[in-house]
């Protein structure tokens, strides 16, 4: 990789020569966690976990992000491709019911060639968990070794994602690579109460900013057909994080409230989206893993 073009973030460094881009991640993969994880959507957590492997640094870094001891601080260790495949075999061997990739865009590369070498050995499903701000190309590399994508669709406004994400161009990227992602995994497969294939759109509703959260789900259901896909939509966030870390977003220092909630559900129904919902009282710390 002598100069890193691989998602919209375009740096151009030479990550191999120890040059550092938007996601401050280098040549070898990082890692800050690999567990099951129970507290993921249903359909993916199952009754024995998820396999989730969190990955070091972000190319998003939202300012109201929950992990950002990881994606904004650089917390992890290297590992090599190799590693990469035994923690996923070792996954499995754990009961995870998938393995579940969070945060990898910056190490798509490297993470396709571990699943070109491993998953022949999976006899469970590859869960991409991403913000989906990815190119079509780098998606690309990954036709036919993702399962299930988990794409967030965080923004509909421009302006909300240059505020919180630095990333003016969020919703026209996002759009496409969600497309793509829908391309590769087809419809929704459910078996035994477990996804095998397809997609769930997740979007966390944000103080302040119910009225656009109305218009991603507006959005998403014009751009693809209802009856293939499914939808998340997150009460969980948590203020603490931007608190500690200062904000300058005084709205971001406060929980969502129940009117803000309830009004962005319902709008979703009526939409007749299918998917999840999360009860308020998961608004909290205590389900974010404690890197
Ligand atoms: S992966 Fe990292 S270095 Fe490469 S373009 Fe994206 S942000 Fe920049």
């Amino acid at each position: 990789m002598e100069k890193c073009y691989l998602c919209p973030r375009n740096c151009g460094t030479d990550r191999a020569a120890g040059e550092l881009g938007f996601c401050r991640e280098g040549d070898s993969i990082r890692i800050a966690r690999y567990s099951l994880h129970m507290w993921e959507e249903p359909l993916i957590s199952g009754k024995r976990g998820s396999g989730t492997i969190f990955f070091s640094g972000c190319n998003l870094k939202c300012e109201f992000c929950q992990n950002r001891v990881i994606s904004h601080g650089s917390k992890g260790e290297s590992i090599s491709v190799e590693r990469l495949c035994e923690i996923m075999l070792e996954l499995q061997s754990m009961g995870a019911e998938n393995i579940n990739l969070v945060t990898p865009t910056h190490f798509a590369d490297k993470i396709a060639e571990a699943l070109r070498e491993v998953k022949k050995d999976l006899s469970i499903p590859v869960v991409y968990n991403t913000s989906s701000y990815e190119k079509v190309d780098t998606l690309r590399m990954l036709d036919g070794l993702v399962d299930i994508y988990l794409p967030d669709y965080k923004y509909f406004s421009d302006e909300l994602a240059l505020k919180y994400s630095f990333a003016k161009d969020y919703r026209m990227i996002a759009e496409a690579a969600i497309a793509e992602m829908f391309r590769q995994t087809g419809s929704v497969l459910i078996e035994n109460g477990i996804m095998k294939k397809g997609i769930i759109i997740r979007h966390l509703v944000l103080p302040s900013c119910r009225r656009d959260s109305i218009a991603v789900l507006e959005r998403i259901s014009e751009l693809l057909p209802k009856d293939n896909i499914l939808v998340s939509v997150m009460s969980q966030y948590t203020p603490e994080f931007a608190i500690k870390a200062d904000t300058k977003h005084k709205e971001l220092r406060r929980a969502i409230t129940s009117f803000e909630y309830s009004s962005v559900s319902e709008r979703a129904i009526s939409l007749g989206l299918d998917g999840f919902f999360q009860e308020k009282s998961s608004a909290t710390s205590e389900y974010t893993p404690d890197f």
